[in-house]
């Protein structure tokens, strides 16, 4: 199968300092990446996204109240500082996240990674909060639909924190099901099971909380137990994973205990689904803060999606 991997120098300017979120991150993912020869997946560099792409997901107030308080250096919560190169990065990391769609349903790639941040999932519609500036993983859903005519779409997020921003973004929707692992009760808070959607969404949000400590059985029957059986049931003709890697165990702010080759096992199990479904998968990197847990879990991940 070929992959596609998007990159962005942009992702190494966004730098605020001593912070978990850290350009240093890219740098060992891709450290690892290239001394196994990009796994034979080709990289790209990713495009910035289209005022058009955010749009779709941000109101216009969004997008200016973020680009001035990185032009201004001016901290958008106490987790998210920015600086005037955080908002190039922010453009780029929706941006490639689109350019991943576009590569999947044009079928110039079978699979693909976008290791490019800020993160995205924290982020809600009209609100930039912990670390994520824009909606990286809805914004690419919401590409999907409108650009390429799909209906249905998966997003899985299987970060550590519960994806609140990307939920935000679908919970009315019935278009985009997005089924999410994270440990719970846990930063941000929300992510309970009975979180499930409203209105024509009702029922396409699913949210599989795990409880600290857990480790790779819980997290591996709860995959297998509900949310590949609800994806399967949702038909989509897409499947986003939003590709955190602070459920590690060595992970300094996650509390749950899986291992790097944990990742490979999830990966390859999305990945036969989206074989069976005929639904190409393509996965944005999130949070993960050892570098080390990071880098060799992105890897696995990339294997995984490959088969
Ligand atoms: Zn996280």
């Amino acid at each position: 199968m070929a992959g596609l991997y998007l990159r962005h120098p942009a992702s190494l300017a966004h730098d605020t300092g001593a912070h978990p979120e850290r350009a240093d991150r890219v740098r060992a993912v891709e450290a690892t990446l290239a001394a196994r020869d990009w796994l034979g997946w080709e990289v790209r560099d990713a495009p910035a996204a289209t005022d058009d792409q955010l749009l779709r997901v941000h109101p216009p107030e969004h997008l200016e109240r973020v680009a001035a308080a990185c032009a201004a250096g001016r901290a958008l919560d106490l987790d998210t500082p920015v600086v005037p190169d955080s908002w190039p990065a922010a453009l780029h990391a929706a941006g490639g996240a689109c350019a991943l769609v576009d590569a999947l349903c044009s079928g110039t790639a079978d699979t693909g990674f976008a290791a490019l941040r800020p993160p995205g999932h924290h982020c809600e519609p009209d609100r930039a909060m912990g670390f994520c500036l824009l909606s990286n993983a809805a914004v690419a859903a919401r590409h999907a639909l409108a650009a390429h005519g799909l209906e249905r779409v998966v997003i899985l997020d299987w970060d550590v924190h519960h994806g609140n921003g990307t939920q935000a973004a679908f919970y009315d929707s019935a278009e985009v099901l997005f089924v999410s692992l994270h440990q719970w009760p846990f930063y941000p808070g929300s992510g309970a099971a009975g979180e499930t959607g409203t209105g024509a969404g009702e029922g396409y949000t699913l949210n599989l909380p795990q409880p600290a400590g857990s480790g790779p059985a819980e997290w591996l029957a709860a995959l297998d137990g509900a949310a590949l059986p609800a994806a399967r049931h949702h038909r989509p003709q897409l499947i986003l994973v939003s590709a955190g890697y602070d459920a590690h165990r060595a992970d300094p702010l996650g509390g749950c205990r899986l291992e790097t080759a944990t990742y490979r096992e999830l990966a390859e199990r999305v990945a036969a689904l989206g074989a069976e479904l005929d639904a190409p998968v393509g996965a944005l990197l999130e949070g993960g803060y050892d570098l080390d847990a990071l880098a060799g879990s992105v890897a696995e991940t990339m294997v995984g999606l490959t088969g």
